[in-house]
């Protein structure tokens, strides 16, 4: 276990470093911005959907690794997926950070990194904020998302 750990740490520091996907998109049809004011992340997504299907998929803004790392993962995972697929997908992802006791990780390939910040509840909105940011962008939604 402790070595599952280690590589999940691993990961988690390499996106941080090397955030894939950090970029501004030359047209994007939906955008979002979203904050963690706990943390001070602020982020935000921009996503060319085409015909229900995330095209392409960035993000940019300025936060603490968890942040950073969860928005880079997030964007390398949805990017070839439909609306309704992402949604599943968070709501997998929601679970495993929340729900009470460990949940099947199996499905979430290398999101299930994140599995451990469900003992820092306080971690837990800083890995859910490019999500809740990427769900309030396919949703259309015009004003910020905030954590709090
Ligand atoms: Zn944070």
């Amino acid at each position: 276990m402790s070595e599952l750990r280690e590589l999940y740490q691993q990961v988690i520091l390499d996106h941080n470093r090397k955030p894939r996907n950090f970029r501004k998109l030359t047209r994007p049809t939906r955008v979002a911005a979203g904050e963690n004011p706990l943390c001070g992340d602020r982020l935000s997504v921009e996503i060319d959907l085409e015909d229900g299907v995330v095209r392409d998929i960035a993000f940019q803004g300025s936060g603490c690794a968890i942040s950073r790392a969860s928005a880079s993962l997030m964007t390398a995972d949805l990017r070839g997926k439909t609306a309704a697929e992402a949604e599943s997908i968070f709501e997998r992802f929601h679970q495993m950070l929340t729900a009470a006791e460990p949940s099947d990780t199996d499905a979430l390939g290398k999101l299930a990194v994140f599995a451990g910040v469900r003992e820092f509840p306080s971690r837990v909105k800083c890995a859910t904020l490019a999500w809740h940011t990427a769900r309030a962008a396919l949703a259309g939604q015009a004003e910020p998302v905030s954590t709090e």
